[in-house]
């Protein structure tokens, strides 16, 4: 396990919106990857090239006490571009749930779209893919499997395709500009949503705070 990795953090008060007693499922958060979980050095391949974004493993850690669903969603070209493959995908992937996972925090599936209108790889080479940003394929698929209550969902990415992605999704879209830290910037952003947003980590959370998830 990494040291640069402080998992003694407060939790986002007044930030984390509890789970609405009516609704009849949790809201998930959908984030990008590269710019969002972690700086995008361009075409990240390995873990070793792997920098956490600062506040990400804590923004992790809330939503997990708040009990939302935690999914990723991103957009791998890299694979169409032979620049790496799938198998390294899923092996950073392992990596990263392994420092989640460490940190009592969860991310419950990751989504990768590995295709390209200009992959000189056949399998990949396809013009538009649905699950490619800013179409919002990934986004569906990870919403229906984990049964998110949708219109309380909230994707996060660095880009416009990640913005019209989640809004076609039918979640909110929130812009992180890769700048600051990652926990901060949803606090902020999330605070100014109204009632649902504005409230503090559930009293449920807060409850289950020696929980290991
Ligand atoms: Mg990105």
């Amino acid at each position: 396990m990494s040291s640069r990795l402080s998992f003694d953090i407060p939790p986002l008060a007044g930030v984390v919106p509890k789970i609405d007693p009516a609704a009849s499922s949790k809201p998930a958060l959908l984030l990008d990857r590269d710019g969002v979980l972690n700086l995008d050095t361009g075409y990240v391949r390995r873990y070793r090239d792997f920098r956490w974004m600062p506040g990400a493993i804590e923004t992790l850690i809330a939503f997990s006490r708040a009990n939302w669903h935690i999914c990723v969603v991103t957009n791998q070209s890299g694979i169409a571009r032979g620049k790496y493959t799938e198998e390294d995908v899923e092996r950073l992937h392992a990596d990263i749930t392994y420092d989640v996972t460490t940190a009592g925090a969860r991310i419950d599936a990751f989504y990768y779209c590995p295709y390209h209108a200009e992959s000189s790889i056949d399998r990949y080479r396809f013009v538009d893919h649905p699950d490619r940003k800013p179409n919002p394929g990934m986004l569906i698929k990870a919403l229906r499997d984990c049964g998110a209550y949708t219109a309380r969902s909230v994707m996060v990415g660095d880009k416009v395709s990640d913005l019209e992605a989640g809004r076609r999704a039918g979640v909110m879209a929130l812009h992180f500009r890769s700048q600051g830290r990652l926990d901060d910037f949803l606090a902020e952003s999330l605070s100014k949503q109204g009632a649902f947003w504005n409230d503090a980590l559930s009293d449920n959370a807060r409850r289950n705070d020696n929980i290991m998830i």
